[in-house]
């Protein structure tokens, strides 16, 4: 599946191990980005991991990351962002003033379940896949989104993944789950 093919993951911080060794499994090659000079070569996707995207963010920031890794997305580069991956691709968080690289028209929500729903795990209909596990951890969900940006999933009627073109984006961990379908589907978008 994953042959021939280069992914890159974002590990400044968060739940990146598990993406390379996913990744890994997968048959591709993989590269963690870590500074900037990793961005300088070239690869076929990029995975943007969970953990703490006003961290990730600010560590984008001043590694002077984080406009690189825009126009790269900006310019077709396939993303997939899992959760605080998700929030940093948004062009919009209704509970934050931050905007990241906001190259994904969504509006997003943090730790939108609230406390007593910090972590979750569903089984839910995904478009094009069917029914696959969702592991939710102090999760966002979509509050709305622009006209050409198609819903792949729902989760009690919010918005859990979404896709934007050569963008991927999904509330949830697929990453802390066997099932391979989602990372799967982002390395077909890889070329
Ligand atoms: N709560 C985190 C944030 O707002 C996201 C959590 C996660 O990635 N599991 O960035």
């Amino acid at each position: 599946m994953g042959k021939g093919k280069k992914i890159a993951v974002l590990a400044v911080q968060g739940a990146f191990a598990e993406q390379i060794e996913r990744i890994r499994t997968l048959g591709a090659e993989c590269v963690a980005l870590r500074q900037k000079a990793d961005l300088m070569q070239d690869f076929d996707g990029v995975i943007l991991p969970g953990g703490e995207s006003t961290v990730q963010g600010k560590l984008l920031v001043e590694l002077e990351m984080l406009e690189l890794l825009r126009d790269k997305i900006r310019n077709g580069l396939p993303v997939l962002g899992t959760c605080a991956g998700l929030i940093l691709l948004a062009g919009e968080i209704g509970n934050d003033q931050h905007v990241w690289l906001g190259t994904l028209p969504v509006r997003v929500r943090r730790n939108a379940y609230g406390r007593q729903l910090g972590s979750f795990h569903v089984e839910e209909a995904f478009q094009g896949i069917g029914t696959v596990p969702m592991t939710f951890i102090r999760a966002p969900y979509v509050e709305e989104v622009s006209q050409d940006v198609e819903v792949l999933a729902r989760v009690a009627d919010k918005i859990v993944a979404v896709r934007y073109g050569n963008q991927l984006g999904t509330a949830f961990h697929p990453e802390l789950d066997t099932d391979n379908r989602i990372h799967e589907m982002f390395l077909t978008m890889c070329g």
